[in-house]
């Protein structure tokens, strides 16, 4: 119990609130933000609210005062359930993750920076060189996935654009011996464009002048992980050919279609090790096969030129994002591994993650996004109640069942098969005729006119917030979101010509060629049909989360404290809604539902037994457990408590609360 504070800065744990209401947790929030307190538990769940401000409370003393110790006997921190994370790996060979969650600019990347180099600071005291290795590329993967990952927006000026779940990987002795990053959706889009008073990713502006300090920090980190010169090279090539082809514009004379300035195809051609007249050609040519099997040139309109564009320039930077997560991978993947001789190989997982999305206009980024969170959320209610459950079996104590709303219905309307969301949008995309994204539109409404998380204009014509061609709205778990379908279709589908995929599989440049290894299929082997973006997506998120359920789970929920990146507003409003969203009121109250606190019994004498006569200095009793009973007693808690097998349950936290403060006034 993290007492160590003082009653000043609030309850360090929100399961002490006299009362559970928004009210109480509001205020507590509040209290402690304004008092410098930025994290706070509910139980082991770390709530973290954004200080907008370096703190002092992340150096080697810290460090040092939560390695090896039990959550309550320190203030709330980040590294207290880092630290219980790599105890229970360690100590019962368990593989555990930490989720991060929590809005754009929550603070979920710089956590999982704490977390890894508290991790780091931790591991391999005896400094064995290869170790030291693998940590160094651990954390200077970090600096490079933010560099081609990360970008300006609105909302934070370092906002992470896609998701990243990474695996450590520790040897028996506790030492990292590798590791493995999973990288999801990563919004491509960007490339093309970006929103008023936003950037493109990071990377783009480090080839230029204008961020050299970041450039020769990349650039560093690349070397550190083992990237060679060529294949450096070879990224800042592609970086600077993504540029001039974003650049390229089409003329047509209603006729034949034209690249404007072909000193640009050849500066490209050059850039990409490729011939110049092919890069013309795929730019305004496709292959297509007709039904007899002949192949065929067809030329684009300029429509179509320019959409091709924009698809090559995202499918360019998509896959030089992959390249590079895959290459960290094969420096950090754990090689000549021997479970008879190493003994058990445990992960620690730490998932950093788009939180929940609503936008003035939402699109199908914000629909995967937001089903993301979705899936997170049913775990996150699954673990929590499972957990629970099972400690109170494992120790023989009975419990009362309580209520929560359970999401599954709106996981289900989204990933049913047949029936959801995504399989509609599938069928939309692959049927033959001219489907639109109105069309899709309509059959959503048909089909799910009758599901109590769906709506649309035409399903609820009074509703003047919606347009009757547009727009459909879930009511996810964390709110309403009304969706615009259009680009629905494009995006989903995410087609690529594959005259652009043959060229670059063709590119002189080994790491290029690398990249594009379908680009060896001919038009005729080509699958006519392959997975959409939202069913390539679920299937990552649903592997994800497969990874996740098999973990011990420990939470970090981040919370924005305001919009003005300001270290001294704390919007109510705003913080409020977080705090809905993310459940955290349900949580502190199956928290206390059932008990509030638990603690071995020998960890509960050494901290209460100078409260009561008979255990202090010793107890004579003849297990802990009685001597447990006796400061129960004496301090006429009984009603509040059960015994467990191994620990004392505390219903109300009140109880433990009275022991605190006669403790700190000893
Ligand atoms: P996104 O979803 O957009 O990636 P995020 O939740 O990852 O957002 P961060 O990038 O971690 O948000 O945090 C946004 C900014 O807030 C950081 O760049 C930093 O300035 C500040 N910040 C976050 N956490 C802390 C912290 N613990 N101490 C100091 N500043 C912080
Ligand atoms: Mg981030």
């Amino acid at each position: 119990m993290a007492e160590l504070e003082g009653l000043e800065f609030g309850k360090s744990d929100f399961v002490l609130l006299d009362e559970v209401t928004m009210e109480q947790f509001m205020e507590n929030l509040k209290l402690r933000f304004e008092k410098g307190r930025i994290y706070t538990y509910i139980g082991e769940v770390v709530v973290s609210v954004n200080p907008y401000t370096q703190m002092d409370i992340y150096g080697k003393d810290t460090i040092d005062a939560y390695r090896g110790r039990e959550l309550y006997e320190n203030p709330p921190h980040l590294y207290a359930v880092s630290d219980a994370a790599y105890k229970a790996m360690k100590r019962r060979a368990k593989d555990t993750c930490i989720v991060i969650s929590g809005e754009s600019g929550a603070g979920k990347t710089e956590a999982s920076k704490f977390i890894m180099q508290y991790i780091a600071a931790i591991t391999n005291p005896s400094q064995r060189a290869e170790v030291e290795s693998v940590k160094n590329v651990l954390l200077k993967s970090n600096c490079v996935l933010e560099a081609f990952g990360n970008a300006k927006t609105n909302r934070n000026d370092n906002s992470s654009r896609f998701g990243k779940y990474m695996d450590i990987n520790f040897n028996f002795n506790g030492d990292p011996t590798g590791g493995h990053i999973n990288n999801y959706l990563l919004e491509k889009s960007r490339v093309v464009q970006q929103q008023d008073g936003e950037r493109n990713f990071h990377s783009f502006y480090q080839t230029s002048n204008n961020d050299r300090s970041s450039h020769k920090a990349v650039m560093s980190a690349l070397g550190v992980i083992g990237f060679s010169k060529e294949e450096i090279n070879s990224i800042y090539q592609i970086l600077a050919s993504i540029l001039l082809l974003g650049n390229l514009q089409f003329e047509s004379d209603g006729e034949i279609v034209q690249i404007v300035g072909l000193e640009a195809v050849e500066h490209i051609s050059e850039l990409t090790e490729t011939d110049s007249e092919s890069v013309s050609k795929s730019l305004l040519y496709r292959t297509v096969a007709t039904g007899g099997g002949e192949v065929i040139e067809k030329g684009h309109t300029e429509h179509e030129a320019s959409f091709g564009r924009d698809a090559f320039v995202k499918a360019l930077y998509e896959r030089l994002f992959g390249w590079i997560v895959g290459r960290i991978n094969s420096v950090i993947e754990v090689k000549d591994y021997n479970p008879v001789l190493h003994g058990k190989n445990t992960v620690i997982g730490v998932l950093d993650i788009y939180g929940f999305e609503i936008f003035d206009n939402n699109s199908f980024e914000q629909f995967c996004i937001n089903y993301c969170n979705e899936k997170l959320q049913q775990l996150f209610i699954e673990v929590i109640l499972r957990q629970e459950q099972d400690e109170y079996q494992r120790e023989g104590i009975t419990w009362q069942h309580i209520d929560y709303f359970n999401n599954q219905i709106i996981v289900d309307l989204v990933e049913q098969p047949h029936k959801g969301i995504i399989s509609i949008l599938d069928e939309a995309c692959l049927s033959v005729g001219k489907v639109t994204d109105t069309v899709c539109l309509d059959s959503m409404d048909i089909k799910l006119a009758q599901h109590p998380h769906y709506t649309s204009r035409k399903l609820s014509p009074t509703d003047k917030t919606m347009d009757f061609q547009k727009h459909f709205r879930i009511r996810h778990y964390a709110g309403d979101v009304t969706y615009s379908v259009e680009g629905f279709l494009d995006k989903n589908k995410d087609m690529l010509f594959q005259d652009f995929k043959r060229l670059m599989y063709n590119s002189a440049n080994p790491v290029l060629k690398e990249m594009w290894p379908d680009g060896q299929l001919s038009i005729t082997e080509v699958t006519k049909r392959p997975l959409t973006a939202a069913t390539l997506f679920k299937n990552s998120i649903v592997a994800l989360v497969d990874k996740l359920a098999c973990k011990e789970p420990y939470y970090v929920r981040c919370i924005k404290p305001n919009e003005m990146k300001s270290p001294v507003l704390f919007d109510d409003a705003r913080c409020q809604h977080q705090v809905a969203y993310l459940g955290l009121m349900e949580n502190v109250m199956v928290r206390r539902a059932g008990f509030a606190y638990r603690q071995p019994y020998l960890r509960f004498l050494q901290r209460y037994k100078m409260t009561c006569e008979y255990t202090w200095p010793n107890h004579l009793m003849a297990t802990d457990r009685e001597a447990v009973e006796a400061i129960v007693t004496q301090h006429g808690f009984q009603g509040d408590v059960e015994y467990g097998h191994t620990k004392l349950f505390v219903r109300t936290p009140r109880s433990l609360y009275t022991l605190e403060q006669e403790r700190a006034t000893l």
